[in-house]
């Protein structure tokens, strides 16, 4: 493995606080150049002054300002660079050999992509670029000669399943696979009344009962949305189609995923809920590198249980599996409404339960966009903001019950 210069997209958030603890246990294999943040600037620089970073990338000049006031210096201040394309070049830097692209969102989209086109090794956290724009995606890490490894935890899984077996041809899935089989915890509403889920709140859809995460990514796993994403993100990342990748709920969040062959054999991924591991297997790969998990005590546990998901439950499953078999366009309508949509739950503008429903109005909107080609960054950027504009229309008028 050559020494990795390494850039975290979206470094203050959960994965890139994550990172930079992986990043920091190998000095003698890798280094931070360049970390990005949009807010907390603070942190940002606390987390750039410890890892000796080279480039930051803030949002705007009042965010350069913030991170200079909160330079602790005794050490040379990084280059700051400013604003939405320096996190594309950044990325593209020729001195990055390796993106984390853990920023949040579509927003995280044209970095990504930048990343692929520049041939790095991407660890991709962002599961948004690939719904959004999974075939622009892929073809750009073909084009761009780039090493892309999956950072979600259930990709990271299959992904490791898959290790050894008879590789596919370019655009096709592994020889003799049968089925993915996504995990799921179910979050923290699979067994509360559904007559409840009206009056949940934010804090409460925050409070996964496995996993540490982001407040977006938090509500998607409490609606299954996120689960609905990873379907899709599975089927660009392993060239699987819909009929072939099913979901099973299975609240211990051990097994990260698993893998079903035609001879019957499924081969499954366990470990703690502790995204280090998926990050250590992406900057050590080929190798395996310590990651400050510990060990996984399945005596202790003594059982892990699985069922399957309630599509009535956890509508937004259902809505996603219909956009991937429609079509692109529904797949960047259903990721720009969910983002409108969560932002409204969490600020308390719309219900829990109506977050599938401003999904659903927005994909019944534009349905006639099915047949849209979206083989340009642009067009997809374009649908996901109108999408957002008609998403944000709707969170005003919807009556909140
Ligand atoms: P987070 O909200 O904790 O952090 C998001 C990061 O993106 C922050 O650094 C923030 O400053 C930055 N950011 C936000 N908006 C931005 C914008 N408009 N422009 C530039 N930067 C912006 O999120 P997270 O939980 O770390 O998730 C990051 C990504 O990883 C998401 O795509 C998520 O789906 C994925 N992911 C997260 C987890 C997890 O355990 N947290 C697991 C699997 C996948
Ligand atoms: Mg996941």
């Amino acid at each position: 493995m050559n020494f990795q210069h390494v850039c975290v997209l979206g470094a203050t958030g959960s994965i890139g606080v994550s990172t930079l603890d992986v990043i920091a246990r190998h000095p003698d294999r890798m280094a931070v150049h360049a970390l990005t943040g949009h807010t907390r600037m603070e942190q940002l620089a606390g987390q750039a002054h410890s890892s000796r970073a080279k480039v930051v990338v803030v949002p705007d000049a009042a965010a350069r300002e913030r991170f200079l006031a909160a330079w602790p210096g005794g050490a040379p201040l990084p280059e700051i660079r400013v604003g939405a394309q320096a996190l594309a070049d950044t990325a593209a830097d020729p001195q990055v050999t390796t993106v984390m692209a853990a920023i949040i969102g579509a927003a995280g989209l044209p970095s990504a992509l930048a990343a692929a086109r520049a041939g790095k090794r991407v660890l991709l956290a962002n599961k948004e670029a690939l719904v959004a724009a999974g075939g622009i995606f892929m073809k750009a890490v073909q084009q761009g000669g780039a090493q892309l490894l999956p950072i979600d935890s259930e990709h990271s899984a299959i992904y490791q399943c898959l290790a050894g077996e008879a590789p596919a041809q370019a655009g096709q899935a592994v020889a003799g696979l049968r089925r993915l089989l996504v995990t799921a915890s179910g979050g923290p509403f699979r067994s509360r009344p559904l007559a409840e889920l009206d009056a949940v709140t934010p804090e409460q859809a925050c409070a996964h009962p496995n996993w540490s995460m982001g407040r977006k990514i938090s509500v998607d796993s409490a609606t299954m949305l996120n689960k609905g994403l990873e379907v899709i993100e599975a089927h660009w990342l392993f060239c699987v189609p819909v009929e072939q990748i099913d979901v099973v709920i299975h609240p211990q969040s051990v097994i990260h995923s698993m893998v079903e062959f035609i001879d019957g054999s499924v081969m499954a991924q366990l470990g703690q809920p502790d995204m280090r591991t998926a990050i250590a297997y992406g900057l050590g790969f080929p190798e395996r590198l310590a990651s400050g998990v510990g060990l996984l005590d399945l005596a202790t546990m003594g059982r892990l249980d699985f069922e399957p998901p309630d599509l009535v439950r956890f509508p937004c499953l259902r809505l996603a599996y219909e956009a991937l078999r429609n079509s692109q366009a529904a797949c960047v309508t259903l990721n720009a409404a969910n983002e409108i949509a969560v932002d409204r739950f969490l600020g308390e503008q719309i219900r829990y339960t109506q977050i599938p429903d401003v999904i659903e109005h927005c994909l019944d909107k534009l349905n006639g966009r099915a047949a849209q080609s979206l083989d340009a960054l642009d067009a997809v950027l374009d649908l996901d903001r109108e999408t957002r504009s008609l998403a944000l229309d709707y969170c005003r008028t919807a009556p909140r019950g």
